[in-house]
């Protein structure tokens, strides 16, 4: 065991009460309620925190709203962006603060939360250098007399942003971009499961000189969210979280027409050719569902291998899966700490046993484990099961866990159609060194990216989403900023 030596509670943890952070301050909930965070490895109580309910909501909104009608909209490009990039390097300076109440919060292992702060830094800059890239057109029109016409982009407003539980900081971070670059203020509610760094990037988003109510934390039960998605005067919602949940938002946004994006949940296909380099596809093929304990939206969860290599491929990924450490998240040598809670770690082992009863064939893990001092964690062996057909439920539902779907295939048109046959359509990923197969399997499936020869890249610059039931709206990209702006269209009678 190598725990990192350097390793301290953060002081943020050392206050008696984590409190909303509402107009720039932190302030308890009105009810005086609070709830309780705990570490997933050990059940040790962290933190009490603010529950919110819709009169601490409707704070925030007033306090947003009241941001949005100062002088923020109207801010200078130059002096927006200069915020934007303070908080950059803040995030290069800080952000081991965040990663760390991730891992103490979620479990992930410290090594692999740190790793965050390269995408944080990026995104913030990216965002900033899209604040003077903002702009209208000027538009020929056909109407009589002498008469222009141009358009003007303006902030949609005040947004919610309502994140789930499984990359808390980065989260943040994605949703902060382009509210802050699009002059927009915004009301976040992180996870009950993970509320700890949005806390403290909202301190650092004030420290970087982000004006009071632009950024306001509210954290608490699906009930915030709730109210925040009910508020009359949101004017956007942007969700991340299950499919479910991705439909109340919908529902709640309708009745005051609310603009929404939602990122939505995913099975995503990981499709192995028999020419693929399998040096590469195999560590590749756990670590696309493995990876965060299996808590990743476009988790590659159903392994699709061409049956020619079907055999070998699944020897060596099993091989391969043996030498993978789940353990202390704060061990340097970890690969996979725990689940996030006691339900999740249910949920993910009612899924197991499940498969462990159908004609699938359980090929590696399959057990919680309960000794040498993983007694009191949420921690599950990674899993794989093989010879997995496409009606089964765990080639079907969503686990969000460790667990591994192997499926045979034989030919491209059969694969397509397989890998389509799912509501979900968030990522994919195809294994070939044959060009012809990698354009038309990028063609043919429907989903919202197709990694070819490796798997969760990620990019500021490249667009994120979803197709069908995962969800639309891309986050990241050149139009990301687009879905936090409006067209105002100007008519100027000359004669
Ligand atoms: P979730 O249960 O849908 O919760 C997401 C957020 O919504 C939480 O903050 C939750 O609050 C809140 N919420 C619950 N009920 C609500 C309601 N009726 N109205 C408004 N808000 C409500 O998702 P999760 O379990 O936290 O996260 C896992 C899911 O997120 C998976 O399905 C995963 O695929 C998806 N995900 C998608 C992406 C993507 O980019 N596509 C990325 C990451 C995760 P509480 O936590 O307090 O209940
Ligand atoms: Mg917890």
């Amino acid at each position: 065991m190598a725990r990192i030596e350097s390793f301290e509670m953060p002081e943020f943890l050392k206050r008696s009460e984590m409190k909303l952070y509402i107009d720039g301050r932190s302030i308890a909930a009105k009810s005086g309620k609070t709830f309780e965070t705990r570490n997933p490895a050990t059940g040790e109580l962290l933190a009490k925190i603010a529950e919110a309910d819709e009169s601490d909501v409707d704070i925030a909104v007033k306090s947003a709203r009241k941001a949005f009608d100062g002088p923020w909209r109207t801010m200078k490009p130059i002096e927006r962006q200069k915020i934007l990039l303070n908080l950059a390097n803040i995030m290069d300076a800080r952000y081991s603060e965040l990663a760390t109440l991730d891992t103490l919060e979620l479990g992930a292992p410290l090594s692999k939360t740190v790793l965050g702060k390269n995408r944080a830094a990026a995104l913030l800059r990216y965002y900033a250098g899209q604040i003077p890239l903002v702009r209208g057109d000027t538009l020929s029109n056909s109407a009589p007399g002498d008469v222009i016409s141009h358009t003007l982009k303006e902030p949609i407003g005040v947004v919610a942003a309502i994140n789930p539980w499984n990359g808390p900081a980065g989260m943040s971070v994605w949703k902060a971009g382009p509210v802050l670059a699009s002059g927009c203020t915004m009301i976040m509610k992180p996870s009950e499961e993970t509320s700890l760094s949005a806390l403290l990037f909202a301190e650092m988003c004030s420290e970087a000189g982000v004006p009071d109510g632009v950024i306001n934390v509210v954290t608490g039960h699906g009930a915030a969210g709730a109210a925040l998605s009910n508020h009359p005067d949101v004017d956007k919602i942007a969700f991340t979280g299950s499919t479910g949940v991705g439909v109340k938002i919908m529902q709640a946004a309708a009745t005051s027409m609310k603009r929404v994006s939602v990122e939505l949940g995913g099975k995503s296909p990981n499709i192995v050719f028999a020419d693929a380099n399998l040096d590469k596809a195999v560590p590749a093929a756990a670590r696309a569902v493995f990876a965060n304990s299996g808590q990743i939206c476009s988790a590659g969860t159903r392994l699709f291998v061409q049956s020619e290599i079907y055999d070998e491929f699944m020897e060596k990924l099993v091989a391969h899966t043996k030498t993978l450490i789940v353990g202390d998240p704060l061990d340097s040598d970890t690969h996979f700490g725990p689940v996030v809670s006691k339900l999740q770690l249910d949920k993910i082992m009612g899924y197991i046993e499940g498969a462990k009863n159908s004609s699938a064939k359980l090929l590696a893990g399959g057990h919680r484990m309960t000794s040498n001092g993983f007694e009191n964690g949420n921690f599950v062996e990674p899993t794989i099961f093989g010879d997995v057909e496409d009606d089964m439920v765990i080639a079907r539902e969503e686990i969000f866990g460790p667990v591994l779907s192997a499926l045979r295939f034989d030919t491209i048109e059969e694969v397509i159609e397989r890998a389509n046959n799912t509501n979900f359509g968030l990522a994919s990923a195809v294994w070939t060194r044959d060009l012809a197969t990698a354009h038309r399997m990028s063609r043919g499936i429907r989903a919202g990216s197709v990694w070819i020869n490796c798997y969760q890249m990620l990019d500021p610059n490249v667009p994120f989403g979803g197709y069908k039931m995962s969800g639309f709206g891309r986050e990241s990209g050149p139009h990301h900023i687009d879905d936090y702006l409006e067209t105002k269209a100007v008519w100027i009678d000359l004669d």
